[in-house]
């Protein structure tokens, strides 16, 4: 009992020494030792309100109570199309939904096949090419990472601004770091609640999967986030425009450098060759009409340090690194508004801040989409290399069995007569870009 005591005693100790360490966000940024930055801390900012959250990491739901949370889905679910019906597991087993899906793709699912141009209409394209030419989109996923200080010094060390998709649970676990990224100046976006399979979830659980991390990143950071991106890019036309009445903008990818694999067995060659690939099809002319956005992430010190190393490589073969905002012409990044919050800049500022004016000529996009998109930074050091194994183990669970399939009988999709569009439409005007309740 004694023995128990003294181990006690010495455990609060340890406890008490790190939180002591650990106050807020300048004090979050100051280690660069990946086992220091990840060490738990307490912040009060997140224990006051934590109870107003699902668990993190457990698919979401609408939390008891929470009036607010169930008048917004009240008014959302008005909007969501009947007809598309949840597909697969939480985990992405697509296995009893691809067999009978009709190959036509009636619901712009991105899983099963690269779809990006919804068929609903009033939807938004989702974003993943860039209209510059010559430009790599600069985004990152499943942040915030503890360990990330030596990539967010890295970033801010070579002007580098970036779209960071973070998860809802991680902004809870890491507020600081999550704070961070606010104050470099990166766009922040999100990246679902618990990061499962999108199109998994029935309407209600889709809504608290995106509705959540949009609360804490404004209870958090003071910034409310207008776009997001689908962890492993499972998106439809139901989850889209479950998003779309949050005011969030769709975005995915073109390229996959497939860099969080780097976790569960890919080496680090292969994920190499991916970014090589993006690096040639550049040389070789290809992005000279338009740019392109790359998947890229900040889920383990592995996939940090792997930008940076290519990074050389990217700058040299890429006329733009830039902020998914900037590329297109993105000059509100969040719903508020007032001097104190970061504005976006269009294409032609953001080259003549950055790059001293250069080409500036070359701004050739007439976007005048009002929704926000990520960002990036960097400096020398040494590299992350501890991953964020909470997120690591959720990360690794691939879809399965999602491919083409022609046999079966085809899930038509339609939605109910010309009104119906009519009110998607405008409720999504009614909607987007106007700041929520929260
Ligand atoms: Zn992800």
């Amino acid at each position: 009992m004694i023995v128990k005591n003294v181990a006690l005693l010495g455990l609060l100790g340890a406890v008490s020494a790190q939180s002591a360490s650990v106050t807020d966000m300048a004090s979050a940024a100051q280690s660069t030792d990946a086992a220091t930055e990840c060490k738990p801390y307490s912040a009060k900012i997140v224990n006051d309100i934590k109870d107003q959250f699902p668990t993190i990491w457990q698919p979401a739901t609408i939390v008891d109570g929470d009036t607010a949370a169930q008048q917004k889905y009240d008014e959302i679910k008005q909007i969501i199309p009947s007809s598309i019906k949840p597909k697969g597991t939480h985990s992405g087993d697509f296995s009893q939904t691809t067999p009978t899906y009709d190959k036509s793709d009636p619901d712009c699912w991105y899983t099963f096949n690269k779809c990006t141009q919804p068929k609903i209409e009033g939807l938004g394209e989702d974003l993943s090419k860039l209209p510059e030419p010559n430009t790599w989109g600069l985004g990152f996923d499943d942040g915030p990472n503890c360990s990330h200080n030596t990539f967010y010094n890295f970033l801010s060390d070579n002007d580098l601004t970036a779209t960071m998709f973070y998860i809802g649970s991680n902004v809870m676990n890491w507020p600081y770091q999550a704070q961070r990224g606010v104050e470099d100046g990166h766009q922040i976006c999100l990246h679902t609640w618990s990061h499962h399979y999108m199109t998994s979830f029935d309407d209600e659980g889709a809504f608290a999967e995106l509705y959540y991390p949009i609360k804490a990143i404004k209870a958090i950071t003071g910034v409310t986030p207008t776009c997001w991106r689908p962890p492993f890019g499972d998106v439809d036309d139901r989850i889209r425009i479950i998003a779309e009445g949050l005011g969030l903008r769709t975005a995915v990818w073109e390229y996959d450098t497939n860099d969080w694999k780097m976790s569960s067995g890919t080496s680090k060659d292969q994920v190499k060759q991916n970014y090589e690939k993006v690096i040639n099809d550049a040389k070789g002319g290809k992005f000279d009409t338009a740019g392109t956005i790359v998947l890229t992430h900040e889920i383990t010190g592995d996939t940090m340090d792997m930008f940076m190393e290519m990074y050389p490589e990217i700058k040299e073969n890429f006329d733009y690194i830039v902020p998914f905002y900037a590329a297109t012409n993105t000059t509100n990044l969040y719903v508020e508004t007032g001097d104190d919050v970061k504005k976006g800049q269009t294409f032609a500022e953001y080259v003549k801040d950055v790059y001293n004016g250069t080409s500036v000529e070359a701004a050739t996009s007439t976007n005048t989409n009002d929704h926000p998109d990520p960002t990036m930074t960097g400096t020398a050091g040494p590299l992350a290399t501890v991953a964020n194994p909470t997120v690591a183990s959720i990360e690794g669970a691939a879809a399965s069995d999602v491919t083409n399939s022609d046999d079966g009988d085809s899930a038509a999709f339609s939605i109910s007569g010309t009104s119906s569009l009519l009110s998607v439409a405008a409720l999504m005007v009614s909607t987007t870009f106007v700041a929520l309740s929260l």
